[in-house]
């Protein structure tokens, strides 16, 4: 089992760590880890791991069961052994700003048209999200962007906390996903921006949306009826 230290510190971007296991050579669970692990739309982190003044890159992290799998791109590492890993900060922090910026977008897109997020691909460069309504076009989306530019403006601060089930859904926001939310799960890590919103999820987040930059528009496009895109990405 491997302890996720980003989920209580998303700025940690260093940590020692014992290996737990290795499997076929280059895939190696630690006891605890800084890398986020593909999944929720919010890509694997990289990094490296060092060991004996040798260093093994992490190209690719992955959630199995209770476990982070890390992929590194040579063997050696052997279960025991203590090693000190680091974060690609850069990659990390760019796609932490994008992760807050598209929970401020899905609520903006939320309180304008009542739609829920249907799907949605973070990058580092440009991110997407899907939802559906009737009406949609460029000038439509720009308003959507431009509110969430006037929500980050307020520098509001961004708290992670662990809520009881019971607790999580007594929170309107979070009362919608209960049909969603597998029912044995009970805690949930819960992401609020300020009053503006509050989301359960498991990725990782800027302090304060004054971090974030703002949001630009680059591409809307319409998937099937209702069915709609938008491409953005973050100016400094
Ligand atoms: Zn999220």
């Amino acid at each position: 089992m491997t302890k996720e230290l980003y989920w209580k510190n998303a700025y940690q971007k260093n940590a020692p760590a014992t290996v737990q296991s290795v499997n076929n050579e280059k895939f190696v669970v630690l006891d605890q880890s800084i890398f986020y692990p593909n999944g929720g739309g919010q890509p694997t982190d990289t990094g490296k791991l060092s060991h004996n003044n040798e260093e093994f890159n992490v190209v690719f992290a992955k959630k199995m069961g209770k476990d982070i799998s890390l992929e590194v791109d040579k063997p050696g590492l052997k279960e025991g052994d203590s090693i000190e890993s680091k974060l690609n900060w850069e990659r990390r922090f760019a796609l932490m700003r994008m992760h807050t910026s598209s929970h401020v977008l899905a609520k903006i897109i939320f309180n304008e048209t009542g739609s829920l997020i249907t799907g949605n691909q973070l990058e580092t460069e440009k991110s997407r999200m899907d939802f559906n309504v009737s009406e949609f076009n460029r000038e439509i989306s720009e308003n959507y962007i431009q509110k969430a530019n006037e929500i980050i403006k307020q520098n509001i601060s961004v708290s992670v906390e662990f809520l009881e089930r019971e607790k999580a859904l007594q929170k309107p926001d979070l009362v919608r996903l209960k049909d969603i939310m597998p029912p044995n799960l009970k805690t949930w890590r819960v992401v609020s921006i300020g009053d503006f919103d509050v989301q359960a999820d498991g990725g990782t987040h800027v302090k304060n949306t004054s971090e974030i930059g703002t949001l630009k528009l680059l591409k809307t496009e319409n998937k099937g009826t209702e069915n709609r895109r938008i491409y953005w990405n973050l100016e400094p």
